[in-house]
């Protein structure tokens, strides 16, 4: 194994000007932590895109390797529940934002950060689902500890062709729900429809300043979206439905009124997956295994190599991409 590798750094100037380079780094310039991986595989999530293209401020420490998400196998370990050989999988935590994080060859992590790589998936697997995918499945989680069945309802996804929006599809349909699929970009109603979707909606349906309470459509949903989409969402929601929210493609306002919730009995169910407990992320992983259909995974995914991470985290935000992307890190380190 080579002493350096590359890694893509994110810096910043005095005058707070952000630069993106791939350089070279040695095991000596990673963060504290007591577990070492070899990153095999990893993604570009909406997030990413935020990180590299510094729409939002996502980092929090410079200079700063972003990167989410990450699968890999343990190179050395000093925490109790891994040793060197054990598959991994690290999503969200302070990865990005003030811990280095997936865009280089190896990553030095806090054990506790980590799940066991799920049986059943390998490491392209795990980063074709990535960060948008476990959140995915953590929407679904929540809506069915809401109640909310395949019999009491159709379930709208919007962000349908973006990444937490297709594997949320693929969940549903299998599970046996009734998809709803809310997109802008209707040329893409084969591959929705091959992915479980039963309806295809414009999302200018939804994305527009609405009326406080509307007709009853659906009985969840999952949004990416947030803004006057997700105010929407909840207004078309039926009595006692439940309306998981993770996302914020549209925006981060949320112009609602609480007509819905106190007229009809609607619930709004916050999702976040970067701070989830253990146990829940392990439950999410052993989910997906289970409930995702890997034929289905495959037609979602495109796949990249290292050099092409930035261009991709640029097109991710322009909404150029369809799905998930994974990078294979092998042999790029
Ligand atoms: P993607 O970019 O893959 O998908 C986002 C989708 O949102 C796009 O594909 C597009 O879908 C839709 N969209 C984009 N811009 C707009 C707009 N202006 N108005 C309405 N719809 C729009 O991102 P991800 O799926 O990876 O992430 C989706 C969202 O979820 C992001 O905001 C992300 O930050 C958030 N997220 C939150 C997490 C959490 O822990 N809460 C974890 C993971 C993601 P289409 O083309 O079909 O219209």
């Amino acid at each position: 194994m080579s002493n350096t590798f590359k890694a893509i750094l994110i810096s910043r100037d005095e005058d707070k000007k952000q630069s993106v380079d791939v350089v070279e780094m040695s095991d000596d310039d990673l963060m504290e932590g007591d577990v070492t991986v070899a990153i095999e595989a990893t993604t570009v999530n909406y997030k990413d895109g935020l990180a590299i293209t510094g729409k939002s401020p996502i980092i929090q420490r410079w200079p700063m390797v972003p990167g989410i998400d990450l699968a890999g196998t343990v190179i050395t370990s000093n925490h109790n529940d891994y040793d060197a050989g054990d598959k991994v999988i690290l999503n969200g935590w302070g990865l990005s934002q003030t811990h280095y994080g997936a865009y280089a060859a190896r990553a030095r992590v806090n054990g506790d950060w980590l799940v066991p790589m799920p049986e059943g998936l390998s490491a392209r697997d795990t980063m074709a689902i990535g960060t948008a995918g476990y959140t995915a499945m953590l929407c679904v989680m929540a809506l069915e500890r809401h109640g909310i069945v395949p019999e009491r309802g159709p379930v709208l996804v919007t962000g349908a062709a973006g990444g937490v929006g297709s594997v949320a599809i693929s969940l549903l349909s299998k599970l046996g729900y009734d998809v709803i699929a809310s997109t802008g970009r209707v040329a893409e109603e084969k591959f929705l429809k091959n992915l479980g979707a039963a309806e295809i909606i414009d999302r200018n349906e939804l994305s527009e300043p609405g009326r406080p309470m509307g007709r009853e459509r659906w009985a969840g949903a999952v949004d990416a979206v947030g803004s006057h989409t997700l105010a929407n969402v909840l207004a078309q929601t039926k009595y006692g439905g439940a309306v998981a929210a993770c996302g914020l493609a549209q925006g981060i306002d949320l112009p609602a009124t609480v007509i819905p919730f106190i007229l009809r009995g609607v619930s709004l169910l916050g999702i976040d997956s970067v701070h989830a407990p253990k146990s829940l992320r392990v439950e999410a992983w052993a989910r997906l295994a289970k409930d995702l259909d890997l034929d289905k995974l495959a037609s979602l995914t495109t796949d990249i190599g290292f050099d092409d991470i930035i261009d991709t985290a640029c097109d991710i935000i322009d909404g150029k991409i369809r799905g998930r992307v994974v990078v294979d890190m092998v042999g790029d380190g």
